[in-house]
């Protein structure tokens, strides 16, 4: 009856023909894949990843059993959106067979190939996506450490910051000014700043109109700025002054006892203060020894692989994307590509090169939307821009433009929200 060690073999031949994973045949058990953060670069990526093959044994680490969405928290910011709308469970992963685990990663072994966990675990791996998003560079600028933020806001990562910045905003007498401080390129979201700066003064119009909002800025120009400014000039006369790095706009200070911001020429002392401080990768970035002296994680542009560290891959706000922003829409873009990468590599196999594509959508009002696209492609060991490709919203539109523009920032917010956490 039973089989001849030949048919067992021609069995097992059968069994591994086909697209098998190397070591899924060498060693009897599926592949490992830690993903590191869940944001919209690692919750996308391991959902991607399981669609590209559903053998490989995944593993998301994150902290927080919610995530708290960043895009549409200036809306929350300006009193038109509730929290609630931001937040999103990991429930759907875990439903398709990503084990959850909800911890930090404390530290990495890039030669052990392991993945530390706050409590003492440790997650084997046999590649390793890391999408930890940003951290704060605290200090950078004098006087701005947590204590301060817990004073001066940056709300630069949802959640309670978000809503301490809300409170400060319905508190604050008409009258007051509002002193924001933008830092210099690069940063998570580059139109976020001026998103917020034009919700606050349409906060401060229709509720508090005496007042004003003060942008700050370390740097001279930025995104979809002509865009930006044309809508001001129409919406906010008098509501929202933008001073430039060489009009003196760099913060090089801030006092949270006198809730006063310094710059080289003058001392603000506001009603309300958010400050956005420069960033970098997060901190587990650097644990793992991926991140360069810039504190961003330089990649191969094709693969999204570590240049420092073989078998880690970087995606989203962490990652050195060339030409790409920041953004929601990358992080997701990128974690497709670096997904459908992981597992051609997995299988023996080269990842071609990508097309990567970026939308970023600003409301300037409830129904006053823009939009700055870009096209991207490696080229000469970078994500670099294709010429011709994306653009911005027209300079002169009429108001229903601008409106369907904000009903296509909903309808984006909707359908990638769906997409990684739905
Ligand atoms: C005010 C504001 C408005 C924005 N608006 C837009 C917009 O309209 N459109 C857009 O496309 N983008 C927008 N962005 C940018 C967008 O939020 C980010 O680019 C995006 O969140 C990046 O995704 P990520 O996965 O890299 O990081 P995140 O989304 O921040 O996710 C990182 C995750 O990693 C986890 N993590 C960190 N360290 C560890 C660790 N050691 N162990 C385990 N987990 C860890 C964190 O808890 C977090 O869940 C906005 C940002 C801001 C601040």
């Amino acid at each position: 009856m039973g089989h001849t060690r030949r048919q067992f073999l021609a069995l097992a031949a059968a069994v591994c023909a086909g697209p098998a994973l190397p070591r899924l045949a060498a060693a009897q058990s599926p592949a490992r894949v830690v993903v590191v953060g869940g944001g919209f670069a690692g919750a996308t990526c391991a959902r991607f990843l399981h669609r590209a093959d559903a053998r490989i044994a995944l593993t998301l680490v994150e902290p927080n059993p919610t995530f708290t969405a960043c895009p549409f928290s200036n809306a929350v910011v300006a009193g038109l959106r509730d929290i609630r709308d931001q937040r999103f469970g990991y429930q759907a992963l875990s439903a398709e067979s990503i084990k959850v685990v909800q911890a930090a990663a404390t530290g990495i072994d890039p030669p052990g190939r392991q993945v530390h966990l706050a409590g003492g675990a440790s997650l084997p791996y046999d590649r390793l996506v890391l999408a930890p998003g940003i951290d704060l560079r605290w200090e950078a600028i004098p006087g701005y450490d947590e204590a301060a933020a817990e004073k001066m806001p940056h709300a630069w990562k949802a959640g309670e910051q978000t809503l301490l910045l809300r409170r400060q905003l319905e508190a604050m007498a008409d009258g007051g000014v509002v002193v924001m401080a933008v830092p210099a390129n690069p940063y998570r979201c580059p139109p976020g700043p001026y998103e917020r700066a034009s919700l606050i003064a349409h906060y401060l119009k229709t509720h508090k109109p005496r007042s004003k909002v003060l942008v700050l800025d370390a740097k001279d120009t930025f995104s979809k700025q002509r865009l930006f400014t044309d809508a001001w000039g129409q919406l906010y006369p008098g509501l929202l002054e933008w001073v430039s790095l060489s009009q003196g706009g760099k913060v090089i200070s801030v006092d949270p006892g006198t809730n006063t911001v310094s710059t080289d020429f003058e001392q603000h002392k506001a009603a309300v203060v958010n400050v956005i401080p420069p960033q970098r990768a997060g901190r587990i970035a650097e644990l793992a020894g991926v991140a360069d002296r810039t504190g961003w994680c330089p990649i191969n542009p094709v693969s999204f692989e570590s240049q420092l560290q073989p078998n880690i891959h970087v995606i989203g706000d962490a990652a050195i994307a060339g030409a790409m922003p920041k953004s929601a829409f990358a992080a997701n873009a990128q974690a497709k590509i670096c997904a459908a990468a992981v597992a051609t590599l997995l299988r023996g196999g080269t990842p071609a090169d990508p097309v990567l594509v970026n939308t970023c959508y600003s409301l300037v009002a409830p129904d006053y939307g823009i939009s700055v696209a870009g096209v991207y492609r490696p080229k000469g060991g970078q994500l670099t821009d294709v010429e011709g490709a994306g653009g911005t919203s027209p300079p002169q539109a009429p108001p229903q433009t601008r409106a369907l523009e904000a009903q296509y920032a909903e309808a984006w917010f909707r359908t990638i929200t769906n997409e990684v956490f739905g």
